[in-house]
């Protein structure tokens, strides 16, 4: 069989060899302490579930869903959008819904650029930006995320030439892999680089529900003008623990929308009806379980940083999403340490350099099990005696 072109361009998918590594040691009987993925690891709210078990008897949903989806679901997550962050959102134009937030970030790219156009792409930066730019056939162009600048890119960095060319930059806040959190300052002066330089915005709002100290993270939609520039994804993975459910959103700019789903039909029939109806129970009912969700990975960061700090492991606490960026001792790559890490501490971390050349002299640590086993994890460390 000979492949496709594209499929030589496709970037290769990092995280299945750190999965391979770890199932190596756990197979060879050791006690992992998997910190690497970003797998939620607590179960599905309840009342999901039993929505989803009663939605399934129901033959209206045994059938093709309607093309974009349910109204009932769309306007759902524009109510969610009202409640939580006074954004007003039109179920019909305004909103478009995906298999999980991933779906969405891929077929942006595709129907927004053409062969050779540019993206801005933040490194270090989720993966999957890259597969989209990639399936698109164009061209990518970093923005550094540096610590200096609290992780956010610096526009006045980007020539006006760079600027002007691109058509297209990914934003994400609460950022994976840094933790880092945006401020509306933030936002505003992203819809003025974006208007000036036709650009459109598209603001990465996995991580949109969890934030740490009493801080609630900013939606970009919330900035005046972001709609005329750019849409947010937003998914049910982190926030009610539905990665497997795959159900998550695109919102805001209607044009946009309108061309995301536009090619949808052209792919998919839109989500089991069930999945449907028990997305909508998760966004409409008490969010009582998110209030539950988001203090305990704060209780979880404060147990790992609590031990962090008694092995001599200095590091910033996240203020917020579900990781941890932890700067690499000296002598040590992020692969380097991560090896270390996996082999002698037999705890899984995931490598800054997978995330892009900037991530290099980080590692990051998901709050991805309890209190006990972060404190294990943070001990297991300090054995190795590096700090
Ligand atoms: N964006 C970021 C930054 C993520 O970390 C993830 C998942 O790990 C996603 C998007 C995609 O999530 P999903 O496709 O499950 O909605």
């Amino acid at each position: 069989i000979k492949p496709a072109e594209i499929m030589n361009h496709l970037p290769t998918q990092f995280f299945a060899t750190l999965v391979q590594n770890v199932n190596r040691e756990i197979m060879a009987g050791h006690d992992v302490i998997n910190l690497g993925q970003g797998n939620p690891d607590t179960p599905t709210p309840k009342h999901i579930v039993s929505s989803l078990q009663e939605a399934a008897e129901n033959p209206l949903y045994h059938k093709y869903s309607p093309f974009s989806g349910f109204p009932f679901l769309k306007e759902a997550i524009a109510h969610r959008y009202k409640e939580d962050y006074g954004v007003e959102l039109d179920p019909e134009t305004e909103v478009a819904i995906l298999f999980g937030g991933k779906t969405g970030l891929v077929e942006l790219p595709q129907v927004l650029l053409n062969p050779g156009d540019v993206c801005l792409v933040p490194d270090p930066g989720y993966p999957d930006y890259w597969s989209g730019v990639a399936l698109a056939k164009a061209e990518m162009s970093f923005m550094p995320l540096l610590a200096s600048n609290g992780f956010l890119p610096d526009y006045s960095a980007i020539s006006e030439q760079d600027a002007n060319k691109a058509k297209l930059m990914f934003l994400n806040y609460p950022n994976n892999p840094t933790a880092a959190i945006a401020p509306s300052s933030f936002y505003e002066d992203t819809v003025e680089f974006a208007a000036k330089n036709g650009i459109v915005v598209a603001s990465d709002f996995a991580y949109g529900a969890i934030g740490f100290d009493g801080h609630r993270p900013i939606s970009f939609l919330e900035t005046p003008g972001a709609k005329e520039v750019g849409v947010e994804f937003y998914t049910l993975s982190k926030t009610y623990n539905m990665a497997g459910w795959r159900v998550g959103f695109a919102l805001g700019n209607a044009e946009i929308i309108r061309l995301i789903n536009q090619l949808q039909d052209h792919m998919y029939v839109s989500l089991f009806g069930g999945i449907q109806a028990a997305a909508q129970t998760a966004l409409t009912s008490s969010q009582h379980c998110v209030t539950e969700l988001v203090a305990r990975y704060e209780s979880r960061r404060d147990a790992l940083f609590s031990e962090l700090g008694n092995i001599g492991y200095n590091a910033n606490k996240p203020g917020g999403s579900f990781f941890s960026w932890l700067p690499v001792p000296k002598g040590y790559t992020s692969a380097s340490f991560a090896d270390l890490l996996l082999r002698e501490a037999k705890v899984a971390v995931a490598p800054g350099i997978g995330f892009g050349q900037h991530g290099e002299g980080y590692v990051r640590i998901g709050l991805l099990s309890d209190e006990e086993r972060l404190r294990e994890a943070a001990r297991r460390i300090g054995k190795l005696g590096l700090f």
